[in-house]
Formats: C-alpha cells, structure tokens, sequence
C-alpha cells in the first residue's frame, strides 16, 4: 500500500518495467510498451494480467486500478479506429474514461531471465535451468540466460501419465486442462517449458533432448510429425495457466521497485469453458451401443 511520499507516475512504472523487459528485447513482430495512459498520472495500484479482455477490464475498474500491466498486446495488428462500436474500441474508451493506463511486457518478458517460462518452470521445481532457445547472436536480446523457453530437470522422474496429472495440479485449473502426447508410461526425467504458444520450439525441445516438452497451443500436424521423428514427448496446457503463473513475479518486481499496490487476476481468461473427458472404457472393443 502506497503510504509514503507521493505516488509514482505512469513513467516511473514504464521506466522500470523497461529496465527489467528493454522494448527492444521484443520479436519484430510484436507491439510491446505503454498502449494508454497520461505519463504524468499517479499510480497507487496496478493490476497484474495476462489478457485485456472485457472481464479483465472491469476487474481493474472495480478493483480501482491505476494501471493494468498485461502480458498480451491489446493492439498487435494495425488500427484504423477505437471508436466503442468494437470490444477492443469499448475496452480503450473505458480505461480512459477511468483514468487506468495500460502497459504490455510480452515476448521481451518471455525472453528475459526471470521471465515468463521461469515463473513455468518453478511450478515444476525444475533446476539447472537454461533457456531452451536463445535468441540470435546479434539481436538486442542475445546473452546471459535469455531466451525462449526453459529446459530443467524434475526433482524426481515420473511417467508422462503421472507429469500430465501433476500438470494439472500445480497449474492453474482451466477448462481446458492439461493433455500429452506421446508413451503415457515414458519416463520423464529433463522437463522444456515455454508459457505460451510453443508449437515453432518443437525443434528447439528436440534438440535439447529433453525427454518432454509443455507448452500450449500445439497442433495435431506439428506434434504428430514430431512424435513420429522421435521428438520429446509434449504435454498441451491452456496457453493462459502456463502464463499466469508469471503474474506473481511481476507482482513481486514491482512491488519491490516502486511504492505500489499489486492485484494479480485470477479470472481464467482462456477462451475454452467446456472440456469433456473421453468416457474410460475397459473393453478393446469399440462399444456399438454407446
Ligand atoms: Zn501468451
């Protein structure tokens, strides 16, 4: 709770959150920074979250946020317009309307060392982590422990049956759940984690030798064709449970940088809702009567 001296500023916040996940450590392709708010406003209270969202918004306004921190770009592609006729235009016309500014830290926090997949990978207890891809010799983001992912070792082997229902354990619950692919009964020993969408580091997991691979977001041709060439076994969670778990640390950064108070969003904002279980069945044969 802010109770000494004035308030920091939006600037001071962006001007940490910088200093810990530098702009230019983003992808190209990424929009990444601050995407509202007056430089100049005070900010009592932040609210951590993964995605702008109507829930996430109204969270922040009941919750009298001064700025929301988010993971996820609220505006990655080009905009014409931010008229309320859209969710996205509506989201923006309250926030402002509100005074709440809004910062996005995402691919130059899942590169940074702590970054996203180190919140990840603490859920499993891996150690002796490295990244599981680092960024290009030359680009702004190469060295030290930076990169894309995480490989470490379990604090004990298990079977990726018994990984799988750990996963759902130790990550936040969704709908979605958590599901594998690969020998339920393969021994699981070096663990690769990557919060988000992992599908373009099936190559990197493989070349890790990692005997398994969670991520979310994987594709049925991507993660057959990589089971077929002998790839790590891949474990599917909900893309917002594997990156939630960063919200914590992002909550700690800043609490210890400035005189602020922290909020992290707890609302499940992965869009599945439903997840039915194939009913066990006992029988080789496929049950005609069913
Ligand atoms: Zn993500």
């Amino acid at each position: 709770m802010s109770t000494s001296g004035p308030a920091p500023t939006v600037s001071d916040v962006v001007a940490k959150l910088e200093r810990r996940f530098p702009p230019v450590w983003a992808e190209e392709w990424d929009r990444v920074g601050l995407v509202l708010g007056e430089p100049t406003a005070p900010v009592r209270r932040v609210l951590c979250v993964v995605d702008v969202v109507p829930e996430t918004v109204d969270e922040a306004l009941a919750a009298d946020a001064d700025m929301i921190v988010a993971h996820h770009p609220l505006l990655l592609r080009g905009v014409s317009s931010v008229a309320a006729t859209t969710v996205k235009g509506r989201m923006i016309h309250q926030l402002i309307r509100a005074g709440v500014a809004l910062y996005a830290a995402h691919t130059n926090a899942d590169v940074a060392s702590p970054g996203v997949s180190d919140a990840l990978a603490a859920r499993f207890g891996l150690t002796s982590l490295r990244p599981l891809q680092r960024p290009a010799p030359g680009s702004p983001a190469h060295g030290d422990d930076r990169g894309f992912g995480r490989v470490g070792e379990l604090p004990e082997p298990m079977t990726l049956a018994d990984l799988t229902r750990h996963a759902a354990a130790v990550l936040p619950v969704t709908s979605w759940g958590v599901r594998a692919a690969g020998d339920p009964g393969r021994m699981v020993r070096t663990l690769a984690v990557s919060g988000g969408s992992g599908d373009s580091f099936l190559g990197a997991a493989t070349a890790a030798g990692v005997d398994a691979f969670l991520t979310a977001d994987l594709r049925h041709h991507p993660a057959s064709e990589h089971l077929a060439a002998d790839g790590p076994a891949l474990i599917d969670a909900a893309h917002w449970a594997t990156e939630r778990p960063w919200l914590d640390d992002l909550a700690a950064f800043l609490r210890e940088a400035l005189d602020v108070e922290t909020l992290v969003s707890d609302l499940d904002t992965d869009p599945w809702t439903v997840h039915a279980a194939a009913p066990v069945v006992d029988d080789k044969e496929p049950d005609r009567e069913g």
